[in-house]
């Protein structure tokens, strides 16, 4: 008898591939290189094994131990450090991949030592921070400085190209406008150098509009993708995009009822603070039909961000380890020991994958 165990999630591979496999070839019809990003399904190997297969041209991670696992699962793709290294992690940024993303000299320095020493010659791709205010270069003076060293001075460095990231942190949109202005900055240094770059890295999924629009400008030539492969569920829901090609399903959360009662909805006494510490508000609509599901803020963090597919059914709030839905317009009879299914989004895809507490299942 086999054994299942719940929590869990179930990630169907075959629905992953058709999404990398759509956006693979809609970057390139416009002459983009997709670097699978795999850090939102904490780089399951299985998962990155399908980016590979499905045509990325690069496997990209901003955690080394991701990106290790996927090559101890046999996958030859070029990989990408797309954090930029740590000082304490250049010699195995070295060790793993073949290009980081990179904003600070002493660190470019550092990982041209590191590539020195294990006789490697490592790609850099130089970060411009265009106003999102995460990673890159905000000078063009230091840019310039950086770019010169590596291309004239760091010899086990290879001086691949240049990127930018937008709407990670500032909320910036991909504009074409924006994106110009990394064109810019990539020729300005090419003007130095005397050479083309080979990588114009425009950003991640937020810069799928300019694709699917087509008014990416010219020589942008890769994007790093992770949310717009996994789910595409932010160019749907928040772009407007028609996504039908795209599955928003292909990983499942599965949690166990363990209770179901018809409960007051306003709690009976002083009240105080939740499990966490916070003052909450509580809506009294009389006596709803409830149910509690053996799952919670450990395994997703966001109770908001887990989507009953149960028509009728409403998450009322989460502890640790439950989950407290009102089932009272359940199209279903829900009962205990029943499993209930949920749609994720982004982020509770990344905490699931990483509860040791829920499993993985792959159909
Ligand atoms: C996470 C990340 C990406 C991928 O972002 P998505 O929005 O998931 O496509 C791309 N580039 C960098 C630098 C990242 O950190």
């Amino acid at each position: 008898m086999q054994k299942v165990h719940y929590p869990r999630v179930t990630v169907d591979l075959k629905k992953l591939r058709n999404n990398i496999e759509q956006m693979v070839k809609r970057a390139g019809e416009k002459g983009i290189e997709v670097a699978g990003v795999i850090k939102g399904c904490t780089g399951l190997p299985l998962c990155a094994k399908e980016f590979a297969e499905g045509g990325c041209a690069y496997i990209a991670s901003s955690r080394l131990e991701q990106i290790r696992d996927a090559k101890e699962a046999g996958i030859k793709t070029p990989m990408m450090l797309i954090r930029v290294p740590m000082l304490s992690e250049v010699d195995e940024a070295v060790e793993l991949t073949e290009y980081s993303l990179n904003s600070e000299i002493e660190v470019l320095k550092a990982l041209d030592r590191a590539a020195g020493r294990q006789g490697k010659v490592h790609k850099v791709i130089l970060m411009v921070d265009l106003g999102d205010l995460r990673e890159g270069f905000w000078e063009d003076e230091e840019l310039m400085e950086a770019a010169l060293m590596v291309e004239n001075d760091l010899q086990n460095l290879e001086l691949a190209g240049v990127g930018t990231n937008l709407g990670c942190y500032g909320s910036v949109a991909a504009t074409p406008e924006k994106l110009s202005e990394l064109v810019d900055k990539a020729e300005m240094i090419e003007a130095e150098i005397g050479r083309k770059l080979d990588i114009i890295s425009g950003g991640a999924t937020s810069s799928i509009p300019r694709i699917l629009e087509d008014n990416m400008p010219e020589r942008i030539n890769m994007l790093r993708l992770g949310e717009g492969i996994i789910l595409a569920k932010d160019l749907k829901d928040l772009y407007g995009y028609d996504m039908s090609y795209m599955y928003q399903d292909a990983f499942t959360l599965e949690a166990e009822v363990i209770e179901v009662k018809v409960k007051a909805s306003h709690p009976i006494g002083e009240i105080m603070f939740d499990a966490f510490g916070k003052k909450q508000e509580y809506e009294d609509i009389g006596m709803r039909k409830k149910a509690l599901l053996a799952i919670g803020k450990v395994d997703y963090a966001f109770p908001d961000d887990i989507f009953p597919r149960d028509e009728g059914v409403r998450i009322l709030g989460a502890s640790s380890d439950h989950t407290i839905l009102d089932i009272e317009e359940a199209k279903r009879d829900i009962k205990v020991g029943d499993i209930m299914q949920f749609d994720l989004c982004y982020a509770t895809i990344v905490y699931v994958t990483n509860s040791a507490n829920v499993d993985i299942v792959y159909v």
